[in-house]
């Protein structure tokens, strides 16, 4: 595995793999990796020639009162795991090579990019802006790597509907390739904030999953979408989730829907704050094909 930190060098990288006449796969990631990164490597692996794995910690994203300086940051181990899985290149460039003047939010920046139909819903109504910081960040990493295909993880559902609609909208030449959400044994999605969790909460961390597994089973023996929600919001707070959303939403729009119609894929999102670590998931409640 190539480690690399520059702009300069991933352009070599690109000429040499596309001389060879190699597919180009991209996983772009802020680090502190696990099984979830991990699963996307190995598909871009199974899937291309040439893997490309980024770790940057995008202060764009993060509002001002979020996590950006304290994001964990473990790089040696990183490495570790990308090489052990095959990773081809490994792109770690620090803050000045990607934003020259120290940008530090999207005031600072020049330039974005925005799809707001799909970024004020869900997640966008806490964390304003932030879905603009990603997915400008996002843009600018794929027009450095140039991928054939990227991949993208159904953990962070609204992110990845906002990634496959930039792509289709502005026809970016990249194909967005989705990869499941991998969980704990006990069901807790994995994710680099779970670290956060104390012992306790670590325990009841699972319980979100849990209940929207629950509220699928209850939604598909026919009960009623609103009385399912509201019982699945009790059990949580019960538990200690300060729950900032729980609904239904249509996968392609992620419009929240009042009443399930079995023709159109629809997922239940959730997030909620445990022990102040800010949690996510989703699972999908309609029995459409993929
Ligand atoms: P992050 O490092 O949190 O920005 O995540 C990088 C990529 O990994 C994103 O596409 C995430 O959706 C994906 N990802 C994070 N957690 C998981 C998970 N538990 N299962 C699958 N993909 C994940």
């Amino acid at each position: 595995m190539r480690v690399i930190s520059t702009v300069r060098e991933l352009a070599a990288e690109w000429d040499t793999g596309r001389l060879a006449g190699s597919v180009i796969g991209y996983v772009p990631t802020m680090g502190a990796l696990h099984e979830g990164h991990l699963s996307l490597v190995d598909l871009a692996r199974e899937q291309c020639d040439l893997v490309i794995c980024s770790i940057f910690v995008n202060p764009l994203q993060f509002g001002p009162d979020e996590d950006f300086e304290s994001y964990s940051r473990p790089v040696e181990r990183d490495l570790k795991l990308l090489e052990a899985r095959g990773t081809s290149v490994a792109f770690l460039p620090d803050w000045v090579e990607i934003f020259p003047r120290r940008e530090r939010t999207l005031q600072d920046f020049g330039s974005h990019v925005s799809v707001p139909r799909l970024s004020h819903q869900l997640c966008g109504r806490t964390r304003a802006g932030h879905f603009d910081g990603m997915v400008t960040e996002s843009l600018l990493f794929l027009n450095l790597v140039r991928p054939d295909r990227t991949y993208w993880g159904e953990k962070d559902f609204q992110q990845l509907r906002i990634i496959e609609t930039l792509v289709q909208d502005l026809r970016l030449p990249v194909r967005v390739v989705r990869g499941v959400t991998r969980r704990e044994e006990d069901g807790l999605a994995m994710s680099s904030r779970n670290m956060n969790l104390s012992p306790d909460a670590r325990a009841v961390a699972p319980r979100l999953h849990q209940v929207l597994l629950e509220s699928r089973s209850r939604l598909l023996d026919g009960d009623a979408l609103s009385a399912v929600l509201a019982a699945a919001r009790d059990t949580l707070t019960e538990r200690g989730f300060e729950i900032e959303y729980l609904v239904a939403g249509e996968e392609e729009s992620l419009t929240e829907v009042r009443t399930l119609d079995s023709r159109v894929p629809t997922r239940l999102f959730a997030a909620a704050r445990l022990d102040g670590v800010r949690l996510i998931d989703n699972l999908r409640v309609t029995e459409v094909a993929p």
